[in-house]
């Protein structure tokens, strides 16, 4: 698997490209903004039928549906962000003026789902906290967190549908896929990736997590 990170938008939003080699399939995490580039950034003999969502922030998918047309792919994600994906609930996202351009028939996760990409398989793993139907994505030795793990941060949960409480038990879901699957890279939606020793290590959130594994 190649990981290929596109910044996008004013913040910027780390957008991934994840490329099987063996049979040239790849998927586009969070393409938040700007679909022109990512699909100029796709690399020569791939193609792209997979759109994956980590969490309905607009920051995460205002470019999703210009790029799903361009594409022709399918948008994937957890089951309890739809309704704010499909333009039927703007709860989470009206902190903007401009609605984001809904995403038309977007496909629900569930938790533990395995998806594939090509040879590749991606596990869905239910991580909210930061809002409501955000979930991280597994894949390898990499794990796509969004804006639920930064480096040595975390993503806010004074947001509509946030919750501290509920985001540190989704950091110790992290902290035992480190102990359950050892080291993994930590690709987040913001920002630089990490490595889950690290975090485990260091982030001052996941260690407070601790009560909190099962
Ligand atoms: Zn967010």
């Amino acid at each position: 698997m190649t990981v290929q990170v596109i910044y996008v938008g004013f913040m910027p939003t780390n957008c991934y490209i994840i490329y099987d080699e063996q049979t040239r399939q790849a998927a586009v995490i969070d393409p938040g903004f700007d679909s022109g580039k990512i699909a100029a950034s796709i690399m020569g003999g791939y193609t792209v039928k997979m759109i994956l969502l980590t969490h309905p922030h607009y920051d995460h998918f205002t470019a999703c549906e210009e790029l799903r047309q361009l594409l022709g792919a399918d948008v994937y994600c957890y089951g309890t962000a739809v309704r704010f994906i499909d333009g039927s609930d703007n709860t989470i996202n009206e902190i903007i003026r401009r609605p984001t351009p809904p995403v038309k028939n977007p496909i629900p996760l569930t938790d533990g789902q395995i998806i594939r990409v090509g040879s590749l398989e991606v596990r869905v793993m239910y991580t909210p906290g930061h809002c409501e139907g955000s979930c991280c994505f597994v894949a390898g030795n990499a794990v796509f967190t969004g804006d639920c793990l930064f480096k040595d941060s975390i993503g806010r949960c004074d947001l509509p549908t946030g919750n501290y409480g509920i985001m540190l038990k989704s950091l110790a879901k992290l902290k035992k896929l480190y102990k359950a699957e050892g080291d993994k890279e930590v690709f987040p939606g913001h920002g630089d990736s990490s490595r889950l020793s690290y975090e485990v290590r260091f982030n001052p959130y996941i260690r407070e997590s601790d009560a909190f594994i099962e």
